[in-house]
């Protein structure tokens, strides 16, 4: 078994979203173990996106990701981390194929609707951040 941290980003929230986001983790034999609703604020967002504070989009992923509150949830399943990534589908809404999460349901490159930890060493670090 293991656990991925997967975060509703403000978009997520504000088009109602969660339900069928869930259903599609759920569905998928992934079962949610932990959950809450906070506001992200900077500090906590440079730690979380510290591999992107250097590039020119950074202060708008703050203002987006702070826009609103987010939910925190874990889900725990087995091989969790790499079939959450692949029911979310690539950064790139635009790029991200049918069927998947953000294929369905984003936008663009920022806003696509959900995080989730891109391997079992990031979704220990995660959880630690986020449920301390
Ligand atoms: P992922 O969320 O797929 O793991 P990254 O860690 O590279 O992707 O980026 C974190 C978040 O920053 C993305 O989910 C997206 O919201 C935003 N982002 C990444 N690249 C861009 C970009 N080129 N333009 C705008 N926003 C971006």
């Amino acid at each position: 078994m293991e656990k991925s941290l997967i975060i509703f980003k403000p978009d997520c929230m504000q088009r109602k979203l969660v339900g069928h986001v869930i259903s599609r983790l759920e569905n998928a034999g992934l079962t949610p173990v932990a959950c809450k609703i906070m506001d992200l604020d900077e500090g906590l967002l440079r730690e979380h996106y510290a591999h992107l504070v250097h590039l020119p989009f950074f202060p708008e992923i703050v203002e987006f990701m702070s826009s609103a509150p987010v939910m925190v949830i874990i889900f725990e399943g087995e091989n969790a981390v790499e079939r959450v990534r692949n029911i979310l589908g690539p950064t790139d809404s635009q790029k991200a194929p049918a069927g998947t999460i953000r294929g369905d349901f984003g936008l663009d490159k920022m806003h696509n609707i959900a995080h989730a930890s891109d391997s079992k060493d990031s979704a220990e670090k995660e959880m630690a951040r986020f449920f301390k």
